[in-house]
């Protein structure tokens, strides 16, 4: 006889408890080292959006009064919770996403360390004030929370990026909608329950899963304040657009193609080290992965190459939660028939392939995986230089001096992350001065600000004025108020019809 299996369905998270879609329709999410559909995300409707709306919008007036050392509080049993239950969390995003556990556990170690910085609210949110600004008047401002704030995330970090964007806005007052990447939506609910559990009142964090008509829902309401997007360029600048035209306030940030400058001085074994890091760690998917090496002359290219081939031939592929693997799976079968596709396109527009990765997905029918890819004599007219592969592809392309190399880097569309290798304090100090990117390393491939800094690109790796976390997260989240207060005694000031100037 034949068995109808009943299909597991992760539904929404509103007002406090999860709203239960299990067995109904939905989109398929995957176990990417096996291939497996492990179960569906149901895909939020406009009503449901409305519903998420109305809970945080009847959260929100308890909560953006409740002082903001409570608010800490949460904050810090929040911390301890998710510490407590980091194992089963980097599983989950493992088991979705397919980085290895490792790899997952510092990307919830990150996110932590957003949470951490919230914590420091009181502080944060400290006012200015000056004494005396006219006769028998005085000045002060104060940051105060803007109301219902949305967050967007994109599938490769399902734990780090939403933590970039709620603890900050949960701290600041406001009350939050986040809508998670429907390839790894576990995450978000997880985090929704140990929020409630922390002691967050209900409504004032909520979950909405779905994809481009969920978030369409976001943009249109008018009762929500401030969007925070983190994704691909393209939906970015979507978002930004039809966000900012409807009113709200937004930051997007989008794709990256971040360079690595190796200067003829460089240690090129612990470049090569460095960039193999940089390159292929979380199978390339990271928005902060170097995909572009630029070598500062002929001589340090044909050294770095082969230092590189050696490595990667023993790179560990393989299942995620697998113990000594370097680099898991792509996430979908689609995006690793993309990638698959980029290589293609490489081999026609003149690259040379020095190690093809295209063999290597054979090496596991089932699951996604791609081995890792490097390419030589990459120009920046290829599309392969131009557009973002999200992979484990690194190109190389060659420049004939530090000039050159620098306005490599800068003519990209993208401005998110560049980096240079070098023991010359000059060439750095030039290169740190004139490039065109938010986050710079010298000696540091991968340069992720700490969370009590700020987080964000330049040019078409974000559309909007803010970047995310650290002191830019707090100014994002509060509106500014600017106070002048008088307390007359005796005689009433006549009307003035001048222009006030408080001397
Ligand atoms: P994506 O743009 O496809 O999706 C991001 C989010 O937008 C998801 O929640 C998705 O459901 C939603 N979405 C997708 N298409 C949409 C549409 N047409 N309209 C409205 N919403 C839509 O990105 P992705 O593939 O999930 O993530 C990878 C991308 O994210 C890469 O480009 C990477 O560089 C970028 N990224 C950037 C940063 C950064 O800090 N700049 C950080 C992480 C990821």
């Amino acid at each position: 006889m034949r068995q109808t299996l009943r299909r597991t369905t992760l539904g929404h998270f509103i007002g406090g408890r999860l709203v239960d879609r299990d067995g109904a329709d939905g989109t398929p999410v995957y176990n990417p080292a096996t291939g497996e559909i492990t179960k569906h995300v149901a895909m939020g409707t406009a009503a449901d959006v409305d519903t998420a709306v109305r809970a945080a919008d009847d959260a929100f007036a308890t909560w953006s009064a409740t002082p903001a050392p409570r608010r800490a509080a949460v904050l810090f049993r929040f911390r301890e919770l998710v510490l407590e239950h980091a194992g089963r969390l980097a599983g989950i995003i493992t088991s979705e996403h397919g980085k290895t556990l490792p790899d997952a556990a510092g990307e919830l170690q990150r996110g932590l360390e957003v949470v951490e910085f919230a914590c420091g609210i009181p502080h944060l949110l400290k006012g200015e004030f000056s004494e005396n600004v006219g006769r028998g008047a005085d000045g002060y401002s104060l940051r105060q929370p803007l109301g219902i704030c949305a967050g967007i995330s994109p599938f490769n970090f399902p734990a780090m990026v939403p933590m970039w964007m709620f603890p900050v806005a949960l701290a600041c007052g406001n009350t939050f909608i986040m809508k998670p990447s429907e390839k790894d939506p576990s995450l978000a609910l997880e985090l929704a329950r140990l929020l409630t559990q922390a002691g967050l009142p209900d409504g004032v964090f909520n979950v909405v899963n779905g994809a481009k008509p969920t978030v369409d829902a976001l943009l249109a309401d008018h009762r929500v304040a401030a969007i925070s997007f983190v994704g691909s360029t393209s939906v970015a600048r979507h978002v930004y657009e039809r966000g900012t035209a409807n009113g709200k306030r937004v930051q997007a940030l989008g794709g990256a193609k971040n360079h690595l400058v190796v200067m003829p001085d460089a240690d090129l074994d612990q470049t090569a080290d460095a960039l193999m890091g940089a390159a292929f760690g979380s199978a390339g998917e990271r928005c902060m992965a170097i995909s572009i090496a630029v070598p500062v002359g002929d001589g340090v290219a044909d050294a770095l190459l082969p230092r590189l081939r050696e490595r990667i031939a023993t790179l560990r592929v393989g299942a995620g939660d697998e113990s000594g693997v370097e680099m898991g799976p792509l996430v979908t079968g689609e995006h690793r028939d993309r990638v698959r596709g980029y290589v293609d396109l490489a081999e026609r527009e003149g690259a040379q392939i020095i190690v093809d990765g295209r063999a290597d997905g054979s090496r596991n029918e089932r699951g996604f995986f791609f081995g890792a890819t490097l390419l030589d004599r990459v120009t920046p007219e290829m599309r392969v230089y131009k557009e973002e592969i999200v992979g484990p592809v690194l190109g190389i392309v060659r420049a004939a001096d530090f000039e050159s190399a620098l306005n490599i880097v800068n003519g990209h569309e993208c401005g998110n992350g560049a980096a240079i290798f070098t023991r010359d304090g000059d060439a750095a100090r030039t290169f740190v001065q004139g490039v065109q990117a938010g986050m710079v390393g010298v000696n540091v491939p991968i340069p992720v600000p700490m969370a009590f800094h700020s987080f964000g690109g330049w040019k078409a790796s974000l559309f909007g004025d803010h970047h995310v976390h650290g002191p830019e997260g707090v100014r994002f989240y509060t509106h500014l108020k600017t106070v002048t207060s008088r307390w007359p005694t005796g005689a009433r000031a006549r009307a003035q019809y001048v222009m006030p100037t408080m001397r």
